[in-house]
């Protein structure tokens, strides 16, 4: 089933990379596995996997403990300062830096374990309440901020879009996450890369493919249904 489905998502993807006239080794497939017992994980490996994305840092250590080494693990929820700790030399990126504080605990682990974080900051381009990020017009002044912290290495950015029932509709927003990660990109930053757009799920990847995604985090269209009330 793992397999049938990740087989539709490729053929999605390499369908939305050529009308969007663009090579699909631009993009990279993460399989959400949040929620996801280690056997369905393993199933999708098996299939040539190695990028999934994990959103409680629990799960994520839990998880990268008991599986193979060679898999990257992308933390793609919200990261509060207290559990940086146990994220850092374990993430392979974290998606979801939306504040200087957050990024300066990063930093001190870094330095601690002398390694390199790469992150993502998350962009609330929608601008809804209930959603993380920091809002498109404060996105260029964190980076800077960032930028200058040490141990900590900006890749590019990554947005949650809206729900909506028309993929289409979330055009706009991957639109805009670009068209900001082209503005920061042009301002050459020290120590900032804007190579990695991280947008995308199950119900609107191909339209984020088209407005130029790096990657795409699926969920769903890969595992299934998540059932939360276990
Ligand atoms: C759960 C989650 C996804 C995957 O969602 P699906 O709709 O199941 O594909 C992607 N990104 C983030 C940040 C998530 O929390």
């Amino acid at each position: 089933m793992i397999k049938d489905n990740l087989e539709t998502v490729k053929n999605n993807i390499r369908k939305a990379c050529e009308a969007a006239g663009r090579d699909e080794s631009g993009v990279c497939l993460i399989a959400v596995s949040k929620t996801k017992p280690v056997e369905m994980i393993e199933e999708a490996y098996a299939e040539g996997i190695r990028d999934f994305g994990e959103n409680k840092v629990q799960e994520l250590t839990d998880k990268y403990e008991r599986l193979p080494s060679d898999i990257r693990w992308h933390l793609i929820g919200h990261l509060q300062t207290n559990k940086v700790k146990y994220v850092v030399g374990k993430a392979y990126m974290i998606h979801s830096v939306d504040s200087l504080k957050l990024a300066e605990a990063i930093s001190k682990e870094a330095i601690k374990k002398d390694v390199i974080v790469k992150v993502l900051i998350e962009v609330n381009v929608g601008q809804e309440e209930s959603k993380f990020g920091v809002s498109v017009s404060d996105t260029e002044r964190l980076v800077r901020d960032i930028a200058a912290l040490p141990g900590i290495k900006i890749m590019g950015l990554m947005t949650v879009a809206p729900y909506v029932a028309v993929p289409e509709e979330n055009s706009a927003v991957f639109h805009k996450l670009r068209q900001l990660s082209i503005d920061i990109g042009r301002k050459n930053i020290d120590n900032v890369l804007m190579d990695i757009l991280s947008m995308g799920m199950s119900n609107d990847y191909e339209t984020a493919i088209r407005e130029g995604a790096t990657h795409v985090r699926i969920g769903t269209s890969v595992f299934g249904e998540r059932d939360y009330s276990v």
